[in-house]
C-alpha cells in the first residue's frame, strides 16, 4: 500500500506544495497557514491593547502609582505624588466616554524643574514602563522653527512613532519627555528685537503639539527622505512631560518671596523661607520671568520640582532601587559564579567622590565602572568565587587621572 501523503490539516495542501510542514500530535500545519494565523494573532492583540490600558489603570490608583515609582526612584516624594495624580487623571481622561454634561477633562501635561541628574528622565521612563506605553525622549535644544537648521518640532512625534514600532494607535497614547525646556526660553524680554529662532519660535511651535492637534509626521524623520508618506498623528491624548534645570531661577523665586515678605505677611512667623530649597516655592510666574511664554506654561499646568541629591540619597541610589547599580554588578558577577561584596566604607567613599567632584547621580555609575573594570576583566574564567570591594580597594583603583577623566565626561 502506498504510504499516505502528508498534508496541511488546515488548508489541505500536500507536503510537496508547501515549503514547510510542521507536525503536531494528530495534525500538520504548513508555512502559509502559520503566517495567516500569526496575522490573526497580531490583529487580535492590537484590539485588546486598549482594554489592557484600561485594566492597567483601573488596577493602579495614585497611591499604587507612587508605590511603583518608589521601587525605582529614591526620594522626590512631592514630585512622585504630583505625578501619580497627574498620570492617573490623564489616563482617566482617556477612558472617559463622551458625557452629557459637557465637562471635558483637560490634559495634565507636566513641568518638572530641577538640576540635571536628579531623576527627571528616570521619572518619565518609570511612568512609561508602568503604563507600558511608548516613550520618546527629546532634547529641546536641538529643536528649531520649521525651515531652520536643526530639527523641526514634528520630529518629536517621529521619535514617538519609532518608539511605538510605528503603531499609530500606541503612539497616540504615548508619553513625550522634553528635556532642557529651559534652553528655549526667550533670550530677551523684548520679543521684537530680532527673530529668536531657537527660543520663542520653538515655544510657539511646541504649543500646538501640547494643545492637542493633528500633525503630519514624516515617519522616517528629517528632510533627508523627501518622498516618504506622512502619517497623521493626533496629539490630543499624548502626555507631555517637560523638564529643565532653569539655572538661576532660584534668584527669581527668592526675589519674589522677599518682596512678599516685605508686604503684608511679613509679621507671620510661619513664613520662614528655606533658603536652601527655594525650588519648592516655584510658581508659574517664575517660569514666565525666566522666559517661557505664558501659553506654554498654561499647557503644562502641573508644575513640580526635584530636590537636589544629598549624600544620603546618593548612597541609597547605589543600593536601593529595583535595578540599583550595585544590584546590577552583583548580577553580572553572579553570572560568572562569583559572589560580589562591597563594604559600607567603599560605598560611602564612592558617594564622597561623586559629591567632591560634582559628578551627581550619573557619576555613581562611572565611578563604579572605574573601580570594577579590572575585576570584571580579570576574574571571569579563573577559580575565584568571591570578590570583596573595600574602601582601600576602591581608593587604589581611583586615582586623580581617572577622576579627571570622569569629570570631563559628565
Ligand atoms: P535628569 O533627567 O534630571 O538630568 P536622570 O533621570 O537622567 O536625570 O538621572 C541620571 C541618573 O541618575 C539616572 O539614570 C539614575 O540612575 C540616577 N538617578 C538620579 N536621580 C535618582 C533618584 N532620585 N533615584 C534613583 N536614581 C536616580
Amino acid at each position: 500500500m502506498a504510504k499516505e501523503e502528508l498534508e496541511c490539516s488546515f488548508c489541505g495542501r500536500k507536503k510537496p506544495e508547501t515549503s514547510l510542514l510542521i507536525a503536531g500530535l494528530d495534525a500538520h500545519i504548513c508555512d502559509r497557514c502559520i503566517e495567516q494565523a500569526h496575522g490573526i494573532v497580531l490583529e487580535e492583540s492590537k484590539q485588546s491593547d486598549n482594554s489592557e490600558l484600561s485594566a492597567e489603570l483601573m488596577l493602579r490608583k495614585p497611591l499604587q502609582i507612587k508605590e511603583f515609582l518608589d521601587e525605582y526612584i529614591i526620594g522626590q516624594d512631592m514630585t512622585k505624588k504630583v505625578m501619580s495624580v497627574a498620570v492617573y487623571n490623564h489616563y482617566k481622561r482617556l477612558l472617559q466616554s463622551p458625557s452629557k454634561d459637557d465637562i471635558e477633562i483637560q490634559k495634565s501635561n507636566i513641568m518638572m524643574v530641577g538640576q540635571t541628574g536628579t531623576g527627571k528622565t528616570l521619572m518619565a521612563k518609570t511612568i512609561a514602563k508602568m503604563l507600558n506605553v511608548p516613550l520618546a525622549i527629546v532634547d529641546a535644544t536641538v529643536l528649531t522653527e520649521a525651515g531652520y537648521v536643526g530639527e523641526d518640532v514634528e520630529s518629536i512625534l517621529t521619535r514617538l512613532l519609532q518608539a511605538a514600532d510605528y503603531s499609530l494607535e500606541k503612539a497616540e497614547k504615548g508619553i513625550v519627555f522634553i528635556d532642557e525646556i529651559d534652553k528655549i526660553a526667550r533670550k530677551s524680554d523684548n520679543p521684537s528685537i530680532t527673530r529668536d529662532v531657537s527660543g520663542e519660535g520653538v515655544q510657539q511651535a511646541l504649543l500646538k503639539l501640547l494643545e492637542g492637534t493633528t500633525v503630519n509626521v514624516p515617519p522616517k524623520g528629517g528632510r533627508k527622505h523627501p518622498d516618504q508618506k506622512f502619517i497623521e498623528v493626533n496629539t490630543e491624548n499624548i502626555l507631555f512631560i517637560a523638564g529643565g534645570a532653569f539655572d538661576g531661577i532660584e534668584r527669581n523665586i527668592s526675589k519674589r518671596l522677599n518682596m512678599q515678605a516685605v508686604g503684608y505677611s511679613a509679621s507671620k512667623s510661619d513664613d520662614i523661607i528655606d533658603q536652601n530649597h527655594l525650588l519648592q516655592y516655584i510658581i508659574p510666574k517664575d517660569l514666565k520671568d525666566f522666559g517661557l511664554i505664558p501659553e506654554i506654561i498654561g499647557r503644562l499646568p502641573v508644575l513640580t520640582y526635584m530636590d537636589p541629591l544629598d549624600a544620603k540619597t546618593l548612597r541609597a541610589i547605589l543600593t536601593e532601587p529595583k535595578n540599583a547599580i550595585i544590584k546590577q554588578y552583583e548580577k553580572l558577577f553572579e553570572m560568572d559564579d562569583i559572589e560580589f561584596h562591597i563594604t559600607d566604607g567603599a560605598l560611602d567613599f564612592i558617594v564622597e567622590k561623586a559629591i567632591e567632584y560634582k559628578l551627581g547621580a550619573r557619576g555613581l555609575r562611572s565611578l563604579c565602572e572605574e573601580i570594577l573594570t579590572d575585576a570584571m576583566f580579570e576574574l571571569p574564567g579563573t577559580d575565584e568565587t568571591e570578590i570583596k570591594i573595600t574602601k582601600v580597594y576602591a581608593e587604589n583603583k581611583l586615582n586623580k587621572t581617572t577622576i579627571k577623566k570622569l569629570k570631563a565626561v559628565s
